[in-house]
């Protein structure tokens, strides 16, 4: 069997069972964005890594290496902030081929390091090998969080309000533009520096962690269609989205409009938007959302509601059912 039929979560879930079994009460493995360990009486450790793979992630010829610097170590930042922790170390990884510049790899150490100081992380360790053609990228960070605070993709329940901390589509907006050659003018430069230069919401992540009434969270790394299902099976739940309430913006209605895009899909499908996307308990979403407008001066948007599980995952458009063009990002499909 290949792996393009089961696919990277079908794969996840064929090893992960084996090693989850007899795991500490103290420690959440395989199945979250990050692991969580123990650390002190008062902190947790969370733990992520993640990769970047030449041509599967990035384009080496369309991204310049400093962005893809500050992006490889800001996905990793997203990670930490969707469990509610603030990032303090990070690891890097590089599989260099012998024929790249010494400025590329410069050049991309300031990227990361532009994105470390700025979020207060220090690079402490990694390794560097040579690969044979493509650049390769993994970066693992760890950081804490007050065990009090740790939002998991398990906390949904139904009738809770599923919200997101940011647009959505932009970056995917971004990569059709380089996949499809489009001529660049202002939108579509907005979209492309979207898709190379994503912003982790760490404040935000830590802010959100704190509100109780906020049940779970998790990052919008493949774009909201794939990544509700994460929350739905850990969860055990459904979900209802409104594509109407989807926050797009301006610059990616306008593009789609010229380039014949749907932009609910690209908006629900596109991933790589590095915002966070929460469910909030009804009778503290009103709350959570104006402390959210007062503290960061945007809206914590309203998306959709969590449903039981055999529902499974609906969308609706001016309150009736559609369907979804396009399904999530999966690495092997
Ligand atoms: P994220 O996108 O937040 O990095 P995913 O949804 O892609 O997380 O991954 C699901 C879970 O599977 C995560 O807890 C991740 O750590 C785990 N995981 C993915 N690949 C592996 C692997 N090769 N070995 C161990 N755990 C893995
Ligand atoms: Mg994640």
């Amino acid at each position: 069997m290949k792996l393009s039929e089961v696919g990277e979560f079908g794969l996840i879930a064929r090893f992960a069972p084996a090693f989850l079994k007899k795991l500490p009460r103290n420690v959440v493995g395989i199945g979250d964005d990050c692991a969580v360990l123990p650390w002190t009486r008062r902190e947790r450790l969370l733990v992520t890594t993640d990769m970047l793979v030449e041509d599967s992630h990035f384009l080496r010829k369309e991204i310049s290496p400093r962005d893809l610097g500050d992006k490889s170590l800001a996905v990793n930042l997203s990670d930490i902030a969707s469990m509610g922790g603030r990032p303090r170390w990070a690891f890097l990884s590089l599989g260099l081929p012998a024929g790249v510049e010494v400025e590329w790899v410069d050049e991309f150490f300031r990227g990361l390091g532009r994105a470390a100081r700025a979020a207060g992380v220090r690079l402490v360790g990694g390794d560097t090998t040579k690969s044979p053609d493509r650049v390769v990228i993994n970066i693992a960070v760890a950081g804490m969080v007050r065990p009090s605070r740790v939002k998991y993709r398990s906390g949904a329940r139904v009738g809770d309000v599923i919200a997101v901390t940011g647009n959505l589509g932009d970056s995917g907006g971004g990569l059709r533009v380089l996949l499809e050659r489009r001529r660049r003018g202002k939108d579509e430069k907005y979209l492309v520096h979207a898709h190379h230069r994503p912003r982790p919401h760490l404040d935000e992540g830590v802010w959100l962690g704190a509100r109780t009434g906020v049940r779970a969270m998790m990052d919008v790394s493949d774009g909201i269609d794939s990544d509700l299902h994460r929350i739905m099976e850990r969860s055990k739940c459904g979900a209802v989205v409104d594509l109407d309430r989807l926050p797009i913006s301006a610059p990616l209605r306008r593009t789609a409009a010229r380039s014949g895009w749907d932009p609910f899909e690209v908006a629900a499908s596109g991933g790589e938007d590095y915002c966070l996307l929460a469910t909030v308990a009804p009778e503290s979403f009103e709350p959570v959302a104006a402390g959210f407008e007062r503290r960061f001066g945007r809206r914590l948007a309203a998306i959709g509601e969590v449903r039981p599980a055999r529902e499974g995952l609906s969308y609706r458009l001016g309150g009736r059912p559609v369907s979804l063009g396009r399904r999530g990002f999966d690495h092997f499909k």
